[in-house]
């Protein structure tokens, strides 16, 4: 059994219905959900759209990374997320990212440290993205970054100051 973190995300449509029927796909095909973070809303990060919402999950599962890869895309498709079509805005806009109904990202499993083709984990952006960080700290203040080193309380106080910065 491994504790795994899921980053929920998504903003276009109904995103809070989406989002409580991600969680119950979640409940269903990983594992039991142990915990949920309250919703937050920010405006879209690294491209010009609508603003998402996210929330962070912790499951118990026993899947092994890669299938839980496979679980949440299944879930994605399920509930609407069209690759192609994001692909053909991402091509229109010249954007990295593009909107999408629901994007469901491994934050952590246990204290793993992965890189395969498919699978970077712990996420490689979390110390960069508020909107990971905030919901995090919810109850895993303390929790200690196996590649970082430092605490996501840590972490949410340096991107903290180097936001300060740059508005400074
Ligand atoms: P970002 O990772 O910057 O948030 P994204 O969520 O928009 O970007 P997607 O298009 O949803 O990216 O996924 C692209 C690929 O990322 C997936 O096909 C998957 O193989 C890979 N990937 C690597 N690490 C992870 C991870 N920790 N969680 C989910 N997908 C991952
Ligand atoms: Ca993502
Ligand atoms: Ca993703």
């Amino acid at each position: 059994m491994a504790r795994a973190i899921i980053l929920m995300g998504g903003n276009v449509g109904d995103v809070k219905s989406r989002l409580q029927s991600a969680q119950r796909l979640i409940n269903r095909n990983v594992g039991p959900v142990m915990r949920c973070s309250h919703r937050y809303t920010s405006p879209a990060w690294g491209f010009d759209s609508d603003e998402f919402s996210n929330q962070v999950v912790e499951v118990d599962t026993d899947l092994q990374p890669e299938a839980l890869l496979d679980a949440l895309q299944g879930i994605e498709q399920e509930l609407g997320r069209d690759r192609t079509a994001e692909a053909a805005e991402k091509a229109r806009t010249g954007a990295r990212y593009s909107s999408r109904k629901i994007d469901l990202d491994i934050l952590f499993y246990d204290d793993e440290v992965i890189r395969t083709e498919r699978l970077t984990v712990p996420h490689p952006l979390i110390p960069a993205r508020e909107f990971v960080l905030v919901p995090l700290c919810e109850w895993m203040r303390d929790y200690r970054h196996p590649v970082e080193g430092k605490t996501i309380g840590e972490l949410l106080d340096v991107l903290n100051k180097k936001n300060g910065n740059e508005k400074a």
